[in-house]
């Protein structure tokens, strides 16, 4: 399951869309870049049982959260992009993040990317962000 996700820009509300739509809250029509996507795929291979949220920020901004085995699709106009994973750590006192810069161009319009959280030993974590290729990604 892939989902397209917007930031409504009058309220400021994350909402999964199909298309342009109006805004669920304040009814803004909401109107997506055509541009490109980032598609940010949470995999399901990490060890460990832990379901917690993956928080997705493009360029500082939260853009909602990637449950396991779930990617998230996130329309964006050409240029750079600094995209972030943000997990909370062993203790859940905090997150943890990792970040990666990406460009979309009209020769590269969707950028694939993978996330995980690798529990490698009791008390470490590592918050996983890396290229992907489109067969990495789970079917839409
Ligand atoms: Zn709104």
């Amino acid at each position: 399951m892939s989902k397209l996700v917007l930031k409504c820009p009058r309220c400021g509300t994350v909402q999964y869309v199909k298309g342009d739509g109006p805004c669920w809250k304040c009814h803004t029509m909401v109107v997506f870049p055509k541009d490109g996507v980032i598609q940010v795929y949470r995999m399901a291979s990490c060890l460990g049982k832990f379901g917690y949220s993956m928080e997705i920020y493009i360029n500082g901004i939260l853009f909602g959260y990637v449950g396991y085995n779930e990617a998230i699709r996130i329309p964006v106009p050409y240029g750079h992009h600094h995209v972030m994973a943000k997990f909370m750590d062993y203790k859940l006192s905090k997150y943890k993040g990792i970040g990666l810069e990406c460009d979309v161009t009209p020769n590269n319009r969707i950028v694939y990317l993978k996330a995980a959280r690798v529990i490698p030993g009791y008390r470490t974590n590592t918050t996983i962000l890396e290229p992907a290729t489109a067969e990495e990604m789970p079917p839409v």
